[in-house]
């Protein structure tokens, strides 16, 4: 990022809006917003092999690892407002793992960007698809979007669940609702 050009931009949006950027409590607004944007687009930058660095083991365990209510915070790309809530992510081992905090590391790289959550969350299966190799895995996404509840349609308390499943997830009805008993997700 350019943050000159980028805290140039701000400014044009604060006149645009009918804002002085000269008075007193905007005066740092364009460096404040420039800082901001570099992190919650921190995920460009951030290469997901060396996030997994040495953390895929071997290992027997072929039983289902669930890791549930991850909290993200991400922007939708139609109007660059906030989506946010939680991320359950479980798979079936075959062979291989991943260390468990790792995990929400791949929410973050994945959320940290621009997104639409269903890209979201079809990207952090992919990863876990790409990486294990495992015999399932399944990623359900629940989020509010700012920018359903603060325009357009203003609707307080309706969220989006989103999911993508893949391997035993998706082929066996009995795997795909041991998840959902587990994870507590009632309209799915
Ligand atoms: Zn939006």
């Amino acid at each position: 990022m350019n943050k000159e050009k980028f805290e140039s931009l701000v400014r044009n949006i604060l006149i645009e809006i009918g804002e002085d950027p000269n008075r007193e409590g905007l005066l740092s607004t364009p460096k404040r917003v420039a800082e901001a944007y570099e992190f919650l687009t921190a995920g460009y930058q951030k290469d997901i092999d060396e996030v997994l660095n040495n953390a895929i083991f071997t290992e027997k365990y072929d039983e289902m690892v669930l890791v549930k209510n991850i909290d993200f915070y991400s922007m939708c790309e139609h109007h660059m407002l906030p989506f946010y809530g939680k991320v359950h992510v479980a798979y079936i081992p075959n062979g291989k793992i991943v260390g468990l905090s790792k995990i929400p590391r791949i929410v973050e790289v994945f959320a940290r960007r621009l997104q639409v959550q269903e890209r979201m969350t079809q990207q952090i299966a992919d990863t876990l698809e790409k990486y294990l190799q495992p015999v399932g895995v399944a990623v359900v996404t629940e989020a509010f979007h700012m920018c359903m509840m603060m325009r357009g349609v203003e609707k307080q308390n309706s969220s989006a669940t989103t999911s993508a499943m893949h391997g035993v997830f998706k082929d066996d009805a009995k795997t795909r609702n041991e998840f959902i008993n587990l994870v507590g997700i009632r309209n799915l």
